[in-house]
């Protein structure tokens, strides 16, 4: 497995896990997106994951060459990540053709015995290729704009028989389910099981970065509590978009130009504050 410390996403998060701090992985929509982000990363000297939906390969397909070109040029370490891949044959196209350093092969939707079998396949496919692989165990309740929603399936906690079982398919970053949700978390915020997502991390004992989805609506302090117990992939939507939307509705009649880098400048300093809350600034 000498391969792997030399991909990108590996790298980021292999330093996280020692220097005991989070990487913001940022899902990107478009390219002022993509340029707001590694600004902040190269302002604070931070790592950061740009992260695509499958959606945008299907929408905007040269948004993933704007994203690499990003993550070479930038002067900290950027990796780019597929998120929530459940497309068995898309990955394999994926993993052939297009520039990422990691895909999160989501098979959450099938039963597990079918998801683990799914997941060994396409883990050793995009293994063969220098990518590494995310995988969800239990499942993760609710949908985000460009995912495929569990809809009304079930969201099953994790435990560690689970943990387990997926290190067996040889997975690099684990997404646990620990009362996180896709989606809003509603008028009483987020209440994750935080012991459940201790035991996960103390169940991977370094043998996989531990990952958290679902962090729409979580204040700073929550964030800090996560990756005091372990986690380093921290994944954010929501969390640092809605500000540049809001604003972008409340300014919808100013010349273009003037959005857009006044948009950039807001989502900048945006990340900037997250990358602060997780402890990664200065650690590029
Ligand atoms: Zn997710």
């Amino acid at each position: 497995m000498t391969w792997r410390v030399n991909n990108k996403t590996f790298q980021i998060l292999a330093a996280a896990e020692k220097g005991r701090y989070g990487v913001l992985a940022a899902i990107v929509y478009n390219v002022e997106h993509i340029t707001a982000f590694v600004q902040a990363a190269e302002n604070r000297r931070s790592p950061l994951i740009l992260q695509l939906f499958p959606s945008s390969l299907e929408q905007t397909p040269s948004l993933i060459y704007a994203a690499a070109a990003a993550a070479t040029n930038a002067s900290v370490p950027v990796s780019v990540h597929l998120d929530h891949a459940q497309d068995f044959d898309q990955i394999r196209h994926v993993a052939d053709s297009l520039p990422f350093d990691s895909i999160m092969v989501d098979m959450s939707h099938y039963e597990k015995e079918e998801n683990l079998a799914k997941t060994t396949t396409l883990r050793e496919y995009c293994h063969a290729r220098g990518i590494v692989v995310e995988a969800e165990t239990g499942r993760i309740e609710g949908g985000e704009d460009g995912i495929m929603g569990t809809g009304d399936l079930e969201g099953i906690l994790t435990n560690a028989e689970d943990v387990e079982q997926f290190l067996n398919a040889g997975v690099d970053f684990l997404a646990p389910s620990v009362r996180n949700l896709h989606g809003d978390y509603g008028p009483r915020g987020p209440r994750l099981d935080m012991d459940r997502l201790r035991q996960v991390h103390q169940a991977l004992d370094g043998r996989a970065r531990l990952v958290l989805h679902g962090t729409n609506d979580f204040p700073p302090e929550l964030c800090r509590a996560c990756v005091e117990v372990g986690v380093t992939k921290f994944n954010v939507n929501k969390l640092v978009l809605d500000p540049w939307h809001q604003r972008l509705r409340e300014n919808v009649d100013k010349p273009l130009t003037r959005l857009i880098g006044e948009g950039i400048e807001l989502l900048t300093r945006e990340m900037e504050k997250w990358m602060d809350v997780l402890g990664s600034s200065g650690k590029a």
